[in-house]
């Protein structure tokens, strides 16, 4: 196997939404730091722990600019979810109102699509005595500025919304609310995981205070992730949620990282360097895709705001057929579902629930996500799978035989069983 090559036989990878490859030019950068430079980056007194917190700082940098932030502003964490958890509870606890075990301290915005990184600090705040508003998106997955603008109160602290879904890709109205939030004093968080490294993004312009991303989502190494922390104008400050050694300004105690934050500052570097191009070609692709499945069969939709959405990221419902055997009959794609039958639960996607999308056209839904090794040759394989695979089930389903003689499902009345 060449350097850097998939073996063949494996699927046609197709969840970049879910984590990515790590790019080998990070895995390059990152080697010489688990044996040679090897020191802890807090050691003052050698050269090995200069040589580590040099790669700190360097990664620091990369992280930084892509962002349009100051490098001291970089917090790093284990990931989205810690930097989410460190964001949302930090800040709720930190210009919390009234003390510990009391009830209305404060008040906080969020969606009721957002990931559950963020919905379950949102509900451990509840039970701290904080309210909680969870915004409803339109059909179209959207969070508009304005409906945050009418769920702030004089008591919010903190709105916490999504930069771009993790299911459907649909692109939050973020910078907008963050101007609101700004005038009106409010911290602002953003979970850009899905966002940061394919889609320019600058804190100032867009008025972010707290944004949190990670390493696995854009060619990094898991178990890595930074929170951007706005130092001025205004300061927002956050309480611990680790102590011990005040590691990252007192925000994140612990020896840092260095092989997984010098990965992740080379992803940046090159994310930075590759966006636009790559952003381009993933969404030819997607299209691609999107059109050639919707032109050859019908009742196919994309789930999610037609054009704001991610380039390279699409949730697609096909009627007429059964989630479970659609997933078996493509196992040459590796791609997710919006049904959880292969969780623990049976139940469909909360986030295309609060779309309105049916359970049925949920269940059958696919997340494909596209990434930096996808290839056009891919995107034709996995057409012709689904089609195939959608095609087939429908020539077995009698609800499809009825579709097609012009009756209308939704008014037959079903006998329960
Ligand atoms: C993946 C993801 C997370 C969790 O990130 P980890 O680094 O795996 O903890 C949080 N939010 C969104 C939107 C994600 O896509």
């Amino acid at each position: 196997m060449a350097k850097g090559s998939i073996p063949d036989q494996s699927p046609i990878y197709m969840d970049n939404a879910a984590t990515t490859r790590c790019d080998p030019r990070v895995v390059e950068a990152m080697l010489p730091y688990f044996t040679e430079m090897y020191g802890n980056a807090s050691s003052r007194n050698h050269s090995f722990g200069w040589q580590a917190e040099d790669g700190v700082d360097t990664a620091r940098e990369q992280a930084a600019s892509l962002i349009g932030a100051n490098p001291k502003e970089i917090i790093w964490t284990s990931g989205a979810t810690e930097s989410n958890n460190l964001a949302i509870k930090g800040a709720a606890r930190m210009y919390a109102r009234g003390p510990e075990g009391t009830t209305g301290r404060g008040h906080i915005v969020t969606a009721v699509h957002e990931h559950k990184a963020v919905l379950d600090p949102c509900k451990r705040l509840q039970r701290e005595g904080f309210d909680v508003t969870y915004l409803e998106p339109g059909a179209d997955g959207l969070i508009t500025a304005e409906m945050v603008s009418g769920a702030l109160r004089d008591d919010t602290i903190l709105v916490s919304i999504m930069w771009a879904n993790n299911e459907i890709g649909t692109i939050n109205e973020v910078p907008e609310i963050g101007k609101l939030c700004h005038d009106r004093e409010i911290v602002f968080h953003t979970d850009a995981t899905q966002w940061v490294g394919k889609m320019p993004t600058d804190v100032e312009r867009d008025h972010i205070d707290l944004m949190s991303w990670s390493g696995h989502k854009m060619y990094g190494p898991k178990g890595v992730g930074a929170l951007y922390v706005r130092r001025r104008r205004p300061r927002i400050r956050l309480e611990a949620l680790v102590d011990g050694g005040g590691h990252e300004r007192g925000m994140r105690s612990g020896t840092l990282n260095v092989t997984g934050i010098v990965g992740f500052g080379k992803a940046c570097e090159l994310c930075q360097a590759e966006m636009d191009a790559e952003g381009e070609r993933l969404l030819k692709l997607r299209r691609k895709l999107e059109q050639t499945l919707m032109g050859r069969m019908d009742v196919v939709a994309i789930n999610g705001h037609e054009e704001k959405r991610l380039p390279h990221l699409t949730n697609i419902s096909f009627g007429f057929v059964e989630g479970e055997s659609l997933m078996m009959g493509i196992k040459n794609i590796a791609c997710s579902s919006g049904s959880a039958c292969t969780s623990a639960s049976l139940e469909p996607s909360y986030v295309l629930k609060s779309l309105g999308v049916g359970d049925d056209l949920a269940h059958s839904s696919l997340r494909l996500s596209l990434g930096r090794w996808s290839t056009e040759a891919e995107v034709d394989e996995a057409i012709e799978s689904i089609a195939k695979a959608v095609e087939h089930l429908r020539t077995m389903s009698p609800l499809y035989d009825l579709h097609n003689e012009g009756i209308d499902i939704s008014t037959i009345e079903w006998q329960a069983h």
